[in-house]
């Protein structure tokens, strides 16, 4: 009798195994394909340990919020990240992250580091100034961001307005403290603990 219920709780753990997704495959990302070849640089071996959040939206003709028109305009520029997360929550993938990106521009880090692109991986919200992120899109940042954590040493997870204040104002009206607990992570500057929406109005009067 033992012996059969012994095979039963096997042959049940091995059906609950098979049958139902792990936290790990739950989580499993999607990431679409956008290779480009310019505003990055190839490197055989780099220290990953921050990640960086931008917004962006298509300024010059068209949809604003078309990936490829976007791609388009990082050409023009000679910039690029890592990834593009789309309005629907599609993450797009245009650099290696063993390759260099160039999306910081000139910044610096709490740590008074400098020269971010080469420890980074860059990460945009499609957005724009009068807009915020969707909830997929914050949704499909958590997985990414979580998931590069579980592979480097992250040692900080920043805006673009957190290390070029005065320059940069990017991601746009986005709830960082949410993002932040959602992520598991603590906010390191005192002006978050300023409500979202009295600093959208900060920004609107700026
Ligand atoms: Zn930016």
């Amino acid at each position: 009798m033992n012996l059969n219920r012994n095979i039963q709780i096997i042959i049940i753990s091995l059906l609950l195994v098979l049958n139902f997704p792990t936290a790990k495959s739950q989580s499993k990302l999607n990431i679409v394909d956008k290779t480009v070849s310019f505003g990055m640089r190839t490197t055989q071996l780099r220290n990953i340990n921050v990640v960086i959040v931008h917004s962006v939206y298509n300024a010059s003709g068209g949809d604003i919020y078309d990936i490829d028109l976007i791609i388009q305009q990082f050409s023009r520029y000679h910039v690029s990240s890592h990834y593009v997360i789309g309005r629907e929550g599609t993450i797009y993938q245009l650099v290696k992250e063993k390759n260099v990106s160039f999306h910081a521009g000139q910044s610096s880090l709490p740590d008074g580091r400098t020269g971010i692109n080469s420890c980074s991986i860059g990460i945009e919200l499609i957005d724009s100034i009068g807009d915020s992120p969707t909830e997929e899109q914050i949704q499909a940042l958590t997985i990414l961001v979580k998931d590069i954590q579980s592979r480097y040493p992250i040692k900080y997870v920043l805006r673009h307005s957190d290390i070029a204040p005065g320059r940069k104002t990017d991601p746009w009206n986005m709830d960082w403290n949410d993002f932040l607990e959602r992520i598991g992570e603590k906010p390191i500057f005192p002006e978050d603990s300023i409500p979202s929406s009295d600093k959208n109005m900060m920004f609107l009067n700026h």
